[in-house]
């Protein structure tokens, strides 16, 4: 039962940007908690910082109510997964399970106990004495897992674990790692920069980018409401577009873009959508699947100013279940996709992409 509180934390090392600047989170209890963001965000710090690998510059780390922030790793009571393993290759699973017992000076008996214990929450028991080199990759992130698990830590911690497998066993290995997640009710930080695997497996996800925290929520959230305009396009495929705020009131905003088109976001309490008034620069993000794409019946004059963003198709592309469109609107490219319909637009037409109303987000530029 361990709530992770990570107050006004920083990380700087000397002579360089903080590579974590003022960071408050709560990782509630039992919860998968991931910390995403692009290479070199802060990521591992931050995490190694909760394991007590490095020492923040300033601010407190709670287990609970107790301040760990100058406790040796140690007696953090946290287990870590690496991406790369740090197995002993020549040695048996059991053994690269059993290592941490063993140091710890666990009796035999109950180390055995454990150990069978750990290696059936991670589906490996068959492989008990097996050597290590002779796994698989995703087998070995399993006994890297189990001998995480194996000493019962209360704060799981894993650094891009799934980041040396390929593609197809990433995608197994993650719903294995989350499934015992879930069965060990263990709070877990996961550390990636793969969004799919952050979004996948996560029940909330904290975005981060050159050390300063954009965003936490959970999944679905962060991708219909990013916070960011940093946000809408690290997540999945989003057209983000400058926009200046023209009212603010009630339940909607009403933004003009570049070219006069006056588009209608929903203005939703604790969303940037409330904090925004007259005149302030911002963005709106609009996923390519959030337009209706009618060709343009060639009505004179420019931008409508109704709602509608009037383009010529550039490119088109059949996908199956959905055409993808690259339009280009006032110089910008804009990604539409609609599903597959008997009225296709071709490359060069014009168009009139109308973006439903309830799919207009408004963004912190
Ligand atoms: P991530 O895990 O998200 O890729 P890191 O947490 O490893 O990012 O690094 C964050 C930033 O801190 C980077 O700019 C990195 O260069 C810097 N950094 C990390 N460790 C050190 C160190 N020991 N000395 C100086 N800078 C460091
Ligand atoms: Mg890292």
């Amino acid at each position: 039962m361990t709530r992770v509180l990570l107050e006004s934390i920083e990380k700087r090392y000397p002579g360089a940007a903080p590579s974590v600047a003022d960071l408050d989170l709560t990782i509630e209890d039992g919860e998968f908690f991931t910390l995403l963001g692009p290479s070199g965000c802060g990521k591992s710090t931050t995490l190694r910082m909760v394991a007590g690998f490095i020492q923040p510059t300033r601010g407190r780390i709670l287990f609970n109510d107790k301040d760990v922030t100058n406790t040796a790793p140690n007696r953090r009571d946290t287990g870590m997964v690496f991406q790369n393993y740090a197995l002993f290759p020549h040695m048996s699973v059991r053994a690269n399970v059993g290592y941490g017992l063993s140091v710890r000076r666990t009796s035999r008996a109950e180390k055995t106990k454990r150990v069978d214990r750990a290696l059936e929450q991670v589906g490996l028991e068959r492989y008990a004495d097996r050597r290590i080199d002779m796994l698989s990759g995703g087998q070995q992130q399993r006994v890297a897992l189990a001998r995480a698990l194996v000493i019962q830590p209360s704060v799981l911690l894993l650094d891009e674990p799934l980041s040396n497998l390929d593609a197809k066993l990433r995608e197994e290995t993650r719903a294995e790692i989350r499934g015992t997640q879930e069965a060990a009710g263990i709070t877990s930080i996961y550390v990636t920069h793969d969004q799919a695997e952050a979004m996948a497996m996560s029940d909330r996800v904290a975005i981060l980018e050159s050390g300063r925290l954009h965003q936490v929520a959970p999944p679905r959230e962060v991708y219909h409401r990013p916070a960011t305009s940093f946000v809408a396009r690290f997540i999945g495929r989003s057209n983000v577009l400058a926009c200046t705020i023209l009212e603010a009131g009630g339940d909607s905003v009403q933004v003009q873009l570049e070219d006069g088109t006056v588009l209608r976001a929903p203005r939703v309490p604790g969303t940037p959508s409330a904090d925004v008034s007259r005149g302030d620069t911002a963005a709106v993000s609009l996923r390519p699947e959030s337009f209706a794409v009618l060709r343009d019946a060639g009505s004179a004059g420019a931008g409508t100013g109704t709602g509608e963003l009037k383009g010529t198709v550039r490119t088109a592309e059949f996908t199956g279940a959905v055409n993808v469109y690259e339009v280009d609107w006032n110089g910008n490219n804009l990604v539409v996709s609609v599903p597959d319909s008997e009225d296709r637009v071709s490359p060069g037409d014009p168009v009139v992409l109308a973006p439903h109303p309830d799919r207009v987000w408004l963004v912190a530029p």
